[in-house]
């Protein structure tokens, strides 16, 4: 008979890192858990500021009790780090500064990985099911004996939610990440699982995110998911919030490919926070899972059309790419300028392969987003044809992949957003097109502030960047 995996949900209400610390310690003896050799630590840290980003990210807090239980319970170590990728060009020192990691790194002497700035190796993958047959990750992903998974408990308005899986995004730089980060995205997901997977995961579900994955708004659910098997972990955390785990398409994909379960009854669920009552405390949590053309309503100043798709799995949306990422950037807007929705210039946003007149009014600027996106017609009786150069997955070379450099792609999308500003329409193109760029295009076209030259952000982030640049260079000199 097959062993069932254990996960274990704890109560545990307030970011007390010695009470953190006991309970993970607690929850590692339970499951047998003795981290060993090369030990890194993965938090979630895709975007953090204290004031803007409060909850997008594992909390330092959180970061110092499991250091402190995983000291307490290793043996024979070799070294013991915390490692991330932030969201795309973010800098990631960037993001551990704002998150308060560094104290707690250095309070327990280990060391930090930002993994924009250390090797990237080639890693061959073997299933047939893979999207591509090479992948390339950090060197200290593919260097570590023992990887602590530290995801936030978070809704998400690509996948629905991030959890243990999912997390595995910010293991790759931005040259590798943005690869299939699309409408394939669920895929990758499961793809990066077989380059490693995690011994032991505890996710920060003390207050969790709803809705947004960069600004969720808080939900207090008090509780720490552990155990050692990421499907078995983000199953039980679907069941907390009423998700069914089958409509978490990556878990289901991963489960397929045998790397845990996805059935409840498959797994031993234990701790002093029985399920039924995390369900009935969660029975209004929320989610974001709108399609954009319903998603922004007449209030604001934003309409969207949305057209066909290029993969057979999903061709009426794409879930993974240019949608969500619209999403999450006037979400962003909204953070910094609460009246962005009324006050911003008019914008129509098309997106896939749309056919037919559109629906667009004398004011608006229209905005044709991604390599995918399509279509032929009369502007202001301009003759305009939008052409998809959009490529499956096979097509892409992972190894002649764009750097995404923060400031590059600032110069290039504001010049581009500049150079067309007395047009009534523009074509971007990407594909995925990120939050940063869809940040950069509306703050011009839409005349709103930047977000990302807010005085909050621009000195740090600025500072980070260069520092970023200066290591990756001196780290391709090191072994
Ligand atoms: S261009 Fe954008 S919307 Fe189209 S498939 Fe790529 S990520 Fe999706």
């Amino acid at each position: 008979m097959n062993v069932k995996h254990k996960v274990i949900i704890m109560r545990c209400d307030e970011y007390d890192p010695a009470k953190i610390s006991n309970i993970v310690k607690k929850g590692m003896e339970e499951l047998g858990v003795r981290p060993t050799g090369n030990i890194l630590l993965k938090p979630n840290a895709v975007l953090a500021h204290p004031e803007v980003f409060p909850y997008a990210f594992t909390r330092a807090e959180f970061l110092d009790g499991v250091l402190s239980a995983t000291k307490e319970m290793a043996a024979d170590v070799r070294e013991i780090s915390v490692g991330e990728r932030s969201g795309i060009t973010i800098p990631t020192r960037f993001s551990f500064k704002m998150a308060g990691y560094n104290p707690v790194i250095k309070k327990h002497k280990a060391k930090a990985y930002y993994f924009d700035e250390v090797k990237q190796v080639p890693y061959k993958l073997k299933r047939n099911e893979n999207l591509r047959e090479n992948m390339f990750f950090p060197k200290p992903i593919v260097d570590c004996d023992f990887l602590i998974n530290l995801p936030k408990f978070k809704a998400h308005p690509w996948c629905r939610l991030t959890l243990s899986l999912k997390n595995f995004i910010g293991i790759q730089d931005d040259r590798h990440r943005l690869v299939d980060h699309n409408i394939y995205l669920e895929h990758k997901i499961a793809d990066l699982q077989e380059v490693i997977q995690p011994k032991f995961i505890a996710i920060d579900g003390i207050v969790a995110g709803q809705k947004m994955m960069l600004t969720p708004t808080p939900f207090n659910m008090g509780a720490i998911v552990m155990g050692t098997n990421s499907c078995a972990v983000d199953t039980v955390c679907c069941h907390m919030v009423h998700v069914d785990p089958k409509d978490l398409i990556h878990l289901r994909l991963a489960s397929e490919r045998g790397f845990g379960p996805m059935d409840i009854n498959q797994i031993d669920v234990s701790g002093d926070f029985p399920l039924n009552e995390v369900r009935e405390k969660t029975k209004n949590f929320e989610f974001c899972m709108e399609h954009i053309d319903s998603y922004f309503d007449k209030d604001c100043n934003l309409s969207c059309t949305v057209g066909a798709f290029p993969a057979a799995h999903s061709p009426d949306y794409c879930w993974g790419g240019c949608p969500g990422a619209l999403q999450e950037a006037m979400h962003i807007f909204k953070a910094y300028y609460p009246n962005v929705y009324t006050d911003m210039k008019k914008i129509h946003y098309v997106v896939g392969k749309v056919e037919g007149p559109l629906n667009i009014q004398d004011d608006e600027t229209v905005m044709f987003v991604g390599n995918c996106t399509s279509w032929e017609g009369n502007i202001d009786g301009e003759h305009v044809k939008i052409e998809s150069s959009y490529k499956p997955p096979k097509a892409i070379d992972e190894k002649k992949t764009k750097s995404n450099d923060m400031v590059l792609k600032t110069a290039s999308t504001l010049l581009n957003a500049f150079l067309k500003k007395n047009r009534r329409w523009i074509h971007v193109k990407g594909c995925t097109v990120s939050v940063a760029e869809h940040v950069h295009y509306f703050s011009m076209i839409g005349k709103t502030g930047n977000p990302l030259f807010d005085p909050r952000m621009i000195v740090p982030l600025n500072t980070s960047y260069y520092q970023m640049r200066a290591n990756r260079f001196l780290n391709r000199f090191v072994g």
